[in-house]
């Protein structure tokens, strides 16, 4: 039989039985780590160097074990082997796209399951991070749509999906610039502003300039327009803010983006106007969904030139992904071009959105709708291959 006090407690996490039930250091605020360290038994006097420190080793230089974290004290280490964790989430599965996109399947300690994509392009590498299992909103054109909500996330697990990235990528510790994860977007499974203290409180962490130390420029938050929550977002973290519109008018919005009954397009344009930091270098991007003979006509280019025009605004076209029994059909190229060129012509960028790693089931709207599918025999072969 195997004795587990022989074995290292910093061993990976199926070692241990009840492992998972320590209190894990990643996640946490510098005042919580401060709190938890001091729980744990660090003395007063040292708190605020071994936080320091600590959170050095957990967002500077990525490290999963609390052995390497050398310049902390035997003592201290070995407390922190026993009575604490580094938690990420487990790597189920792993898919790379011919063009170079990854996707990861990550479950965290209940079970349950997200995505997290990163994509890789010339000029920046953007990691597209969930922020709840599932999702409240029902978005007649998006699969997560048809997922019940079944959490939130926490902080541990938001930034834990940056955490995996760059294990995955062996970017550790966070060079100072030239990153492969450049780039952050809150565009996964979820609504962000659904879950908004738990994003914060990521955000901050990755904001942090002793750890992660991603630029606020860089961090952009996708919302269906939660009109009351807009403000707080720019106030308290300035990060940029997509607005996922799709509709302009309330009738069709109403429709494929049911939250628009809540908040309806004028007062989501007053939120937009008034998002704080706004300016010309630092606008809101408007997502537009192209969606044939719902939302792709020249009188919608029209009205969505109207509608932005007192708001720094850029729009961003993006042609539907379908998923298997959705009623939907992507607009032709003919027309998203012709809808861009007017959009274009009336001063405001317009780009249409390079669908990537199709190949893989990674791109917008379609995270986790074939994970579901697999079996858990063949999610746990997945899984022996992604964790060898
Ligand atoms: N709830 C947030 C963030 C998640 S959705 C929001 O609504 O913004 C991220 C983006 O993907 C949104 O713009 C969403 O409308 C878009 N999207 C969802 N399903 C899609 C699909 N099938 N094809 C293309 N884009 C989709």
């Amino acid at each position: 039989m195997i004795a587990f006090t022989s074995m290292n407690p910093c061993a990976p996490k199926r070692a241990l039985p009840n492992y998972s039930q320590s209190p894990n250091l990643v996640g946490l605020t510098h005042d919580k780590l401060t709190a938890q360290l001091q729980s744990l038994g660090v003395p007063e006097r040292a708190l605020k160097m071994r936080t320091r420190q600590v959170w050095h080793w957990l967002y500077h230089r990525g490290v999963r074990s609390f052995d390497d974290m050398t310049n902390v004290s035997k003592e201290l280490r070995a407390l922190l082997c026993s009575s604490a964790r580094i938690g990420r989430p487990e790597v189920i599965r792993e898919q790379i796209s011919k063009d170079g996109t990854r996707k990861w399947l990550l479950r965290f300690d209940d079970g349950e399951e997200v995505e997290t994509v990163f994509i890789p392009e010339d000029d920046r590498g953007t990691l597209c991070v969930s922020s709840q299992v599932g999702c409240t909103l029902n978005c007649t054109f998006c699969h997560t749509g048809t997922q019940k909500l079944v959490r939130n996330l926490g902080p541990a697990e938001i930034v834990g999906q940056l955490l995996v990235a760059r294990d995955a990528l062996g970017e550790w510790p966070s060079p100072p610039d030239g990153r492969l994860v450049s780039n952050i977007v809150l565009m996964g499974m979820g609504e962000p502003m659904y879950n908004f203290d738990n994003v914060a409180e990521a955000v901050k962490i990755m904001m942090d300039g002793e750890g992660l130390s991603l630029s606020k420029r860089r961090i952009t938050l996708s919302t269906a327009g939660v009109v009351p929550i807009m403000a707080r977002c720019g106030d308290e973290l300035g990060v940029n803010l997509a607005v996922s519109l799709h509709a302009v008018t309330d009738q069709v919005r109403d429709q494929i983006v049911p939250l628009n009954r809540k908040y309806p397009i004028a007062e989501l344009m007053a939120a937009c106007r008034a998002y704080p930091g706004l300016n010309n270098a630092r606008r809101i991007t408007f997502e537009y969904i192209m969606l044939k003979g719902i939302n792709d006509s020249d009188a919608d280019a029209r009205k969505l030139i109207k509608l932005l025009k007192d708001c720094p605004a850029k729009v961003n076209l993006i042609p539907f992904n379908p998923w298997p029994g959705v009623a939907y059909e992507t607009s032709d190229p003919d027309t998203i071009k012709r809808f861009s060129d007017m959009v274009y012509a009336a001063g405001i960028s317009a780009p249409v959105r390079k669908t990537r790693g199709q190949d893989i089931m990674a791109a917008c709207g379609q995270l986790k709708s074939d994970s579901v599918r697999l079996s858990r025999a063949d999610r746990d072969r997945a899984a022996a291959t992604a964790n060898p």
